[in-house]
């Protein structure tokens, strides 16, 4: 690695707005974030800034090519499935480095009543049998599978509004970006009467705080557990990363 690399962030998560951040500060030649370009306005990034796929593996190689980068590091979510693969058969082929950046997943402890699910089919199959009312921490393309659950009540908790919004019978939009807090969280499991909640195993704090609420008040979570990942050197934090690009 040279030593002030140019570095391709694949980003849409805080971790890459915090390495991004860190890379600059450390005056890196060349920072560039890329954006799936999906949130009509993301938060803007230190460095510089690209939106949209790339067009499968193929067009990430034939990016890398062109702007030469000396290293890709994957900071999307731990729930998007198909770009770190696309970015490990890249890299592979450009023989250019590439980490994983992600936050570390949840654990259940004691007092959590978690069912561990692959699918938010096997949710749907749960809340049919045990759940009366709701709440929704999924993303907002993934309502699907619980909209012919009629005799449920769905607090459907999301940043931007679904579009269009799915046939829910009974349901209630809570538009709201974290991070949450416990007492916020308690408070909001209370008043909705809140019998379930469906997430994902997305880890991190920024969002962390329902699930220690739902263990204070005794509600079972269905929680969906992360995608399989391509077999590559992972940090876990910010100072990993820099110390992985030899900065530190
Ligand atoms: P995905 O399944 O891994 O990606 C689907 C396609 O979107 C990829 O094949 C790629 O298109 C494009 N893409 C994804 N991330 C990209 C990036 N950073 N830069 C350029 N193109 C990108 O991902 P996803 O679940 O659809 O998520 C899309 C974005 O939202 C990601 O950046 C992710 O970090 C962010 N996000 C996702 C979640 C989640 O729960 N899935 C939550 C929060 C944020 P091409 O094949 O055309 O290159």
């Amino acid at each position: 690695m040279q030593t002030s690399p140019s570095v391709l962030i694949l980003g849409g998560t805080t971790e890459a707005y915090d390495l991004a951040a860190a890379l600059v500060a450390h005056g890196v030649s060349r920072v560039v974030t890329s954006f799936a370009g999906r949130t009509k306005s993301p938060r803007l990034p230190a460095g510089e800034w690209r939106s949209g796929g790339f067009g499968g593996a193929e067009g990430l190689g034939e990016y890398l090519r062109a702007e030469r980068f000396d290293a890709v590091i994957d900071a999307t979510h731990p729930f998007s499935a198909a770009m770190a693969f696309n970015a490990a058969e890249a890299c592979a082929q450009e023989n250019t480095a590439l980490l994983r950046l992600e936050r570390e997943a949840w654990r259940p402890g004691a007092g959590d009543r978690w069912t561990e699910v692959d699918t938010l089919k096997d949710a749907a199959t749960i809340l049919r049998r045990e759940a009366k009312r709701v709440l929704m921490a999924v993303g907002r393309q993934e309502l699907g599978p619980f909209v012919s659950l009629d005799d449920i009540w769905f607090l459907i908790r999301s940043v931007e509004a679904p579009e269009p919004m799915p046939a829910f019978k009974q349901y209630e939009l809570l538009l709201s970006r974290g991070p949450f807090d416990v007492a916020g969280e308690r408070a909001l499991l209370r008043d909705k009467r809140i019998d379930m909640i469906v997430c994902k195993n997305s880890g991190g704090t920024a969002t962390q705080a329902k699930l220690i609420a739902a263990r204070e008040l005794g509600i079972p979570v269905a929680m969906k557990r992360r995608p399989p990942r391509p077999d590559l050197p992972v940090a876990y934090t910010i100072a990993e990363a820099m110390a992985w690009l030899k900065l530190r």
